[in-house]
């Protein structure tokens, strides 16, 4: 199958090497700079974006990664990962970075204290008729797409909860976990069609 990097500083990384093992990828856990050359995809999983950018700040990460991404590796990130792939992050804390790549403004913790965490089903046609059950945990909204970016799915309200550039794809929810497994799946047609070239 494809190699699938899947970015293992911290969050539900775990849960994503499953999904993408059961779709058939052969996954590995990313870490080190060394370990980019060896995958076709990576996938960025959820968690606290502030750790994982400082992280990947430490141990050498963050310039191989922008470079991977501008260099048109297919990228998905799931909520924290959203937050990385965003061009601007609002109310990020002091000092915060994005890797950057996604032509959106991001709001980090954008649903509110009341309401940070919940559940929806989401109507995605690109993924087809059955709707998308997606849970939020303290998910980022997507303010804004720029033009380079297309939009895949709005709550009810409109707001922006998945989106997509080129060979990067982000949701501020996390199929990872219920079982959901389309948008893997679409992020793997990505790689697929960036291998045979
Ligand atoms: N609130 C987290 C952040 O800012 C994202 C939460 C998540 O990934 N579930 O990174």
């Amino acid at each position: 199958g494809p190699r699938v990097g899947v970015l293992a500083l911290q969050g539900d990384f775990r849960e994503h090497a499953h999904v993408l093992a059961k779709l058939g990828a052969d996954v590995s856990l990313v870490r080190r700079p060394e370990e980019l050359a060896a995958i076709d995809g990576l996938v960025i999983p959820g968690g606290e974006s502030t750790v994982m950018d400082k992280l990947a700040r430490t141990f050498g990460l963050q310039q191989p990664l922008k470079t991977a991404i501008a260099d048109g590796l297919p990228v998905y990130g799931t909520c924290a990962g959203l937050i990385m792939l965003a061009d601007t992050v609002l109310d990020a804390i002091t000092g915060q970075q994005s890797l950057g790549g996604l032509d959106v403004v991001v709001r980090r913790n954008a649903f509110g204290s009341q309401n940070q965490s919940f559940e929806t089903d989401l109507d995605i046609p690109a993924l087809g008729d059955e709707p998308v059950h997606a849970v939020f945990i303290r998910g980022p909204v997507v303010e804004s797409v720029g033009a380079a970016a297309t939009p895949l799915a709005s709550l009810t309200d409109g707001r922006v909860v998945a989106v997509e550039q080129g060979n990067l794809l982000g949701t501020s929810f996390h199929p990872e976990i219920t079982g959901e497994y389309r948008f893997h799946e679409y992020f793997l047609g990505k790689v697929r069609a960036r291998t045979v070239d």
